[in-house]
C-alpha cells in the first residue's frame, strides 16, 4: 500500500519537473541574428566637436516653476542652426512654447502615419568641484567628450540632428514624415516642454505610428548571470503619485501628555506604511527575460517560465534588492516629516509626504485604498499633493514590425545581442507621447555600465567619441528602417 503511494507520488512528482522543464525550453524568444551594418560614414571629430558645443550652452533645468534660461536656449538654438545647415534647408522649424523644437521632415507618403524621435535640450545643475573637466567647458580629451548632458541627453540631441543630416547628405527622402522633438524641460517634469509639443501635435491632428525616446541602455552589468550586454528597450514607465499625510490634535504642555502625541500617530501611520509594501508582480520582469531568452542562467529561465510556481519564492527573492524590487512593485519612499516646535510644547499637527513610484496596474485609486487600509487609523488624514500625480505608462507592444526594427537595428550596431523590454524606473518626456501612439519606447543606443550609469547627474559626465559614432549609425539605419527610402 505505502509502495503504491510512493509510485504514485513519484510519477506525479516526474510528470511535475518534466511539465516545468518543458515550459522552460519553449521560454526563450529565439531572434534572428542579422549581419552587422555600417549604415552611413560618420566623422567622429566634427560629432564630437558638435556635442561639446551643444554641452557650453547651459541650459540647465533648476525646479519646476523657474524659468529656462533664456540666453542658453537661444545660444543652444543658435548652435544647432549653425551645425546643421541641410536639416534647416530641408526640415520645418517649429518654436513651441518659445524654447521646444519640432522639426519635421515632411515624409513622400503624407497618408502614412509619422513617427517622431525625442530628445531633451536641458540638463540637470552641476557643481564643478570634483569634474576633471569643467561640466559646461565642453572639452574633448582621451577620447571622451565631456560635460553635463554627455549622457543626459545631449548626445542623443547631437546624433539625432547629425544623422538627418547626413542622410540627407545622402540624398535619403523618407516615405514616412518623421518628427524631430526636443522638449526643454524634462529634467522637471516637461509640462511646458514635451506636454506642449503633444499638444501641437495633437491640434494638427497628427497620430504617430511609433515613437523613441531616451530611457534603457545596452547594458553590459545590469542583469544578474547574463555576460553578453542587453539592449534594455523601456515599454512602459512608473506612475507618480505624492501623498500628504496630516494629523491635527489639541496642543498643550507636554507637562500633562496624552499617550500619543501627533508625532506619535503620523509615526505609527508612516510605520505601519512602510511595512505593508504594496503587492508584488513579478510577472512584470517577464517579458524581459523572454527576451533574454538563453542569454539568462537556466534557473532564472525556469523560475520566469513557471511563475505559477515559482512566484512567491521570486516575490521574496526580487523583493530584497531595491532595483528589483522597484522592478516588480509600486515602491514607498516617506521623504519630508513635519512637527513640532519646541521640546515642552505639544505640538497640534504633524504632517509627511510619502512618495509612490506605480506600476503598470497599480492605480492611484488602488494606492490610496491601500494606504487607508495599512494605516487603519480615522485620526491620520491624507491626499495627493496637487499637480503632480499621473499612472503608470501603458505597456507598448513588443510584437509590432516598429519593435522588430528597433531590435533588429540594436543589433546591426552593437552585435547579436538580446534586445528585452523593461519596465523604466525613471521619468521621462516619452509618457507625454502614449496619448498619440501605442508604440512609444524608451531606449538610448549607447553601451553602459554600472559605472558609466553613475555619472548620469553626477560627477564626470562624459560619452565616448566612438559611442557617439555608433548613435549616429543607430539612427541612421533606424530611420531608414522606420520610414522608408525612395522608391
Ligand atoms: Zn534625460
Amino acid at each position: 500500500m505505502i509502495l503504491n503511494v510512493l509510485i504514485v507520488l513519484l510519477v506525479l512528482i516526474l510528470f511535475l519537473a518534466a511539465f516545468v522543464v518543458l515550459r522552460t525550453l519553449s521560454f526563450p524568444r529565439p531572434y534572428e541574428a542579422v549581419e552587422p551594418e555600417e549604415g552611413l560614414q560618420v566623422d567622429p571629430k566634427r560629432t564630437a566637436k558638435h556635442l561639446a558645443a551643444a554641452i557650453r550652452c547651459q541650459t540647465v533645468s533648476v525646479m519646476e516653476g523657474a524659468p529656462p534660461d533664456h540666453e542658453a536656449m537661444q545660444q543652444l538654438h543658435a548652435v544647432i542652426q549653425k551645425q546643421y545647415p541641410l536639416v534647416h534647408k530641408h526640415l520645418q522649424r517649429s518654436v513651441i512654447n518659445d524654447y521646444s523644437l519640432v522639426y519635421t521632415w515632411v515624409g513622400r507618403q503624407p497618408d502614412l502615419p509619422p513617427v517622431l524621435f525625442a530628445a531633451h535640450q536641458d540638463v540637470v545643475p552641476a557643481d564643478p568641484e570634483g569634474w576633471s573637466h569643467p561640466p559646461f567647458a565642453g572639452e574633448i580629451a582621451d577620447g571622451f567628450v565631456w560635460g553635463r548632458g554627455a549622457l543626459d541627453l545631449k548626445n542623443q540631441l547631437v546624433a539625432l540632428l547629425e544623422s538627418v543630416e547626413a542622410l540627407l547628405q545622402a540624398g535619403f527622402q523618407p516615405q514616412r514624415t518623421i518628427y524631430l522633438a526636443f522638449g526643454h524641460d524634462e529634467e522637471i517634469g516637461g509640462h511646458n516642454g514635451a506636454k506642449q509639443i503633444v499638444e501641437w501635435l495633437e491640434k494638427n491632428g497628427v497620430e504617430l505610428a511609433a515613437v523613441l525616446d531616451e530611457g534603457g541602455f545596452v547594458s553590459t552589468d545590469m542583469l544578474p548571470g547574463v555576460s553578453l550586454p542587453v539592449a534594455l528597450v523601456g515599454t512602459s514607465e512608473k506612475g507618480y503619485l505624492t501623498l500628504k499625510l496630516t494629523v491635527d490634535v489639541t496642543g498643550g504642555h507636554s507637562s500633562i501628555p496624552p499617550a500619543q502625541t501627533a508625532i506619535g500617530i503620523l509615526s505609527r501611520a508612516l510605520a505601519r506604511i512602510e511595512s505593508h509594501p504594496l503587492p508584488a508582480h513579478p510577472g512584470l520582469m517577464r517579458p524581459m527575460f523572454e527576451h533574454v531568452g538563453i542569454a539568462a542562467p537556466f534557473v532564472h529561465q525556469m523560475a520566469f517560465a513557471n511563475l505559477w510556481l515559482s512566484a512567491p519564492l521570486l516575490n521574496k527573492m526580487l523583493s530584497g534588492g531595491p532595483q528589483t524590487n522597484a522592478g516588480i512593485r509600486t515602491t514607498t519612499a516617506v521623504t519630508v516629516i513635519r512637527g513640532g516646535v519646541k521640546d515642552n510644547i505639544l505640538p497640534a499637527h504633524a504632517e509627511a509626504l510619502v512618495n509612490f513610484r506605480l506600476a503598470p496596474g497599480d492605480t492611484i485609486a488602488f494606492v490610496c485604498d491601500h494606504v487607508r487600509k495599512a494605516i487603519k487609523d480615522e485620526r491620520v488624514h491624507f491626499e495627493a499633493v496637487e499637480g503632480g500625480a499621473w499612472q503608470a505608462s501603458p505597456i507598448s507592444p513588443t510584437d509590432v514590425p516598429f519593435y522588430a526594427d528597433l531590435a533588429a537595428a540594436t543589433r546591426k550596431v552593437f552585435g547579436n545581442i538580446p534586445v528585452a523590454p523593461f519596465l523604466f524606473l525613471g521619468g521621462s518626456d516619452a509618457r507625454h507621447y502614449t496619448s498619440l501612439c501605442p508604440n512609444v519606447y524608451r531606449f538610448s543606443p549607447l553601451i553602459v555600465s554600472s559605472e558609466t550609469l553613475a555619472r548620469i547627474h553626477g560627477v564626470d559626465e562624459r560619452v565616448a567619441v566612438d559611442a557617439m559614432v555608433d548613435m549616429v549609425r543607430f539612427y541612421s539605419l533606424l530611420i531608414r528602417d522606420w520610414c522608408g527610402g525612395e522608391d
